[in-house]
């Protein structure tokens, strides 16, 4: 696991205003193992030695892994595909969950996004975890609540936090210049 890029995205995800506070989590499997922030940390301070540890049954390895460590367990067991998981509270795309509007894919550089909604349900209950598990879009947008963005490697999923956001904020400009 590289540690070093790890700690870098959480950085920037914090830097970038794709989390504020102490929200957002992040995790990447390797093998049987996931790897991920703590509960209750602030993405922007975190350090390599924060990282927590959860093998793939759930069962703690090392620190106290995020609140919402269901979520990353069941999108891994039932998404062989993905190997990291973005969850962050963007301000623009969770906005337009709040006033119920879709993200359009309005230029070229988000054709490649495959988004999709679930209802609101609480942060951290098996509830949630259950419904987004359940999906198999890379981009799940929480209604009230944030997205999830998942990918093959940390970078990918990454990229896709950044570009939904931009798609969000075109979406919005578009609400207010063309309703
Ligand atoms: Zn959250």
């Amino acid at each position: 696991m590289n540690k070093k890029e790890f700690i870098k995205i959480c950085h920037l995800l914090y830097e970038r205003k794709y989390v504020v506070g102490s929200g957002g989590n992040v995790s990447v499997r390797e093998g049987s193992k996931i790897y991920l922030t703590p509960t209750g940390s602030i993405l922007g301070f975190l350090k390599e030695k924060d990282i927590a540890e959860m093998d793939i049954d759930g069962n703690v390895i090392k620190g106290n892994p995020t609140s919402e460590r269901f979520m990353h367990l069941y999108i891994y067991k039932n998404r062989e595909d993905v190997k990291a998981i973005i969850h962050t509270h963007s301000l623009i795309s969770t906005f337009l969950s709040i006033i119920d509007k879709k993200i359009e894919l309005l230029t070229p550089e988000g054709k490649f996004l495959n988004v999709g909604y679930v209802d609101y349900y609480e942060a951290g209950s098996l509830e949630l975890a259950e419904a987004v598990a359940k999906r198999d879009e890379d981009v799940i947008i929480l209604k009230n609540h944030g997205v999830v963005c998942l990918g093959d490697s940390l970078k990918s999923a990454y990229i896709k936090v950044e570009v939904l956001e931009e798609m969000a904020k075109l979406t919005l400009l578009k609400l207010i210049f063309q309703p």
